[in-house]
């Protein structure tokens, strides 16, 4: 899939928003992404989740494992692209956890699948979890790169879109220059622009 192609596909699903953005951090963007606006569309999702996919084709993979919540449909969606099993972890005291009675056997070819990397520390975490039960790991595959390239997990990884991340200090922000009416995510502004 080219950049363009994603982009409107973020864009028209409202996953990627331009204006002027207050992150969680306290920098200013011009940019605002949440991946899982983007998710709620199965037909988007197959067809970046079969980026994925067929990256992986010929490893034979048994499993893709995700880490809860954020790569839990992309994990699915892959899984259902190679026909294999899709089981997820969730955090449990700090810590990346087996539940519901999810397995990882031994031997078996592994796909780590997550919707965003930003550090790359939950699917790190998933990785060594599936490695400790003597998995084979045969990738990492994600939906978007947001660490510059930096993530790296020991094994073949995949990114089906890489997004630069623009922020501005508050007190340097040109938006904040320009008068821009500046939005925190989550609030009813954005939601009004997200048409809810
Ligand atoms: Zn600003």
């Amino acid at each position: 899939m080219n950049k363009e192609t994603a982009l409107k596909i973020f864009r028209q699903s409202k996953a990627l928003l331009d204006g002027h953005f207050l992150l969680t951090s306290g920098l200013h963007s011009p940019q605002y992404f949440q991946c899982a606006k983007v998710l709620q569309y199965p037909q988007y999702a197959e067809l970046l989740c079969r980026e994925i996919a067929n990256h992986f084709r010929h490893d034979n993979i048994d499993l893709v494992i995700s880490p809860a919540i954020g790569g839990i449909v992309a994990g699915q969606e892959v899984a259902r692209l190679l026909d294999c099993r899709a089981i997820f972890a969730e955090r449990q005291n700090n810590t990346m956890t087996l539940r519901r009675g999810f397995e990882l056997l031994e031997g078996e070819n592994v796909l780590a699948v997550e919707d965003v990397v930003t550090t790359g520390g939950s699917l790190s975490e998933i990785i060594e979890l599936a490695s400790a039960q003597n998995t084979e790991i045969k990738g990492a595959g994600f939906l978007v790169d947001r660490s510059g390239g930096k993530a790296t997990f020991g094994c073949p990884r995949f990114a089906v879109f890489e997004m630069q991340v623009t922020t501005y200090q508050p007190e340097k922000c040109p938006l904040c220059d320009q008068k821009i009416p500046l939005i925190k995510p989550g609030s009813r502004s954005l939601n009004a622009m997200q048409g809810k």
